[in-house]
């Protein structure tokens, strides 16, 4: 067999594969799991956008090639947003690109620039991507731990300066998946200050920026003056939309940047299909209605889930963002001790928190993807296997 490249060392063993296998025997077993570990809107796209979808498919005009950077009438539409929304004007010819979903540009950015040794700002715990793709273009991740006696945001004070001379991009991410934490836009003035003094680039992940709940709005770091001399960030329709299948995203903010990623895309994917940029537009357009609705299921839900998990003992605060919950692990557990005995003695998957960076040892991830009877059942079945919880 050929050998595969050494940037390849960079992915690490699939994290939940093994509890995967262990729900598929029990499955087959045809025993009733109830997946709380699934980070995937269960709601349907609305109907609109399917619609928008369809009408757009018939018309040959959609059926070559898009362009890569995505259509002027989808980035126009991320201006108005961007407009409405946050009061941010921006250029759709050269401070927007559409992408494949956020993930792809995620991952992409970091090729047009990390260098073999450079070093990436890491939140720990995160989403993956981040770290992962840090290293397939070469680089070294840096973790920046997320506590609990720091509300989940970074201590930017505490990162050395040798790191810092090293260091190319900062990859932040509010509301944050996996701790549901928020910052404000007072954290993105000093993430500004900060990567402006060490000549950084920030990467903001918004993928959560509309999932929010109790009237919190989340701000776009790009409302911080100056912002767009060093800062970019990244949305998707993924989320808000429930188009997680979709796959349309965007990268909006500093010229340079969303240039690069855009010339970088050009030559390794020819765009989002145009038919599905119109229904990406379609959601964005009306994206207060889409999105209130969305949020009323969730806050409902969560109502369930944590004030669930506090009636067992958990003194967990009601998440502002995300439909995550990050809470502790009962004493004498790690993460993977109890993902392990809720699987065998309640049927319910959670996720280990250690999956998202050594920050989350400690802690699990339920997610709020399903209906209000099965996250019911589930608390159910924790007090019957649990009993009340110390820590
Ligand atoms: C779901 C998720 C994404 C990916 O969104 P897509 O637009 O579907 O690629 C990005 N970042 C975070 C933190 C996510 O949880």
């Amino acid at each position: 067999m050929i050998q595969e490249a050494q940037r390849m060392q960079a992915i690490p063993p699939y994290m939940f594969a093994r509890i995967e296998r262990m729900i598929s025997e029990k499955r087959a077993q045809g025993i009733d799991i109830i997946s709380l570990g699934i980070g995937d809107p269960d709601l349907p796209t609305p109907t609109p956008i399917i619609d928008e979808l369809s009408r757009r498919a018939y018309d040959a005009a959609n059926h070559q090639y898009p362009s890569s950077r995505g259509m002027k009438t989808f980035r126009e539409g991320v201006a108005s947003y961007y407009n409405k929304r946050f009061g941010v004007e921006l250029d759709p010819e050269d401070e927007i690109t559409a992408l494949i979903g956020t993930k792809e540009g995620i991952a992409n950015i970091n090729y047009c620039f990390v260098e073999p040794g450079d070093i990436n700002l890491v939140p720990d715990p995160s989403y993956p991507v981040y770290d992962i793709a840090t290293g397939l273009a070469g680089g070294n991740s840096y973790y920046m731990p997320l506590t609990k006696e720091n509300n989940f945001l970074p201590d930017f004070q505490a990162i050395p300066a040798a790191v810092l001379s090293k260091t190319k991009i900062l990859w932040l991410n509010y509301p944050h998946n996996p701790t549901a934490a928020v910052a404000d836009l007072d954290f993105f003035e000093q993430a500004v200050a900060f990567a402006r003094r060490n000549n950084l680039l920030i990467c903001h992940d918004s993928a959560y920026g509309e999932m929010t709940y109790d009237g919190y709005e989340a701000p776009s770091i790009l409302q911080v003056t100056g912002a767009k001399d060093l800062a970019v960030e990244f949305g998707s329709c993924s989320k808000p939309f429930n188009m997680t299948g979709w796959r349309i995203g965007y990268c909006v903010g500093n010229t340079a940047a969303v240039s690069a990623l855009a010339r970088y895309k050009s030559n390794v994917d020819s765009g989002v299909f145009q038919a599905i940029q119109y229904a990406g537009l379609a959601g964005l357009q009306d994206y207060c209605s889409f999105v209130e609705k969305n949020r009323a299921v969730y806050a409902a839900r969560r109502e369930i889930l944590v004030g669930g998990l506090n009636s067992l003992g958990w003194e967990l605060p009601y998440p502002k963002g995300t439909f995550y919950v990050w809470a502790p692990v009962p004493l004498g557990h790690t993460s993977a001790s109890f993902a392990e005995l809720l699987l065998n003695e309640a049927a319910i998957v959670v996720t280990p928190g250690n999956g998202y960076g050594p920050a989350g040892e400690g802690y699990f991830r339920a997610t709020l993807t399903l209906e209000e009877s099965r996250l019911k059942e589930a608390i159910e079945r924790l007090r019957k296997a649990l009993g009340r919880v110390e820590f």
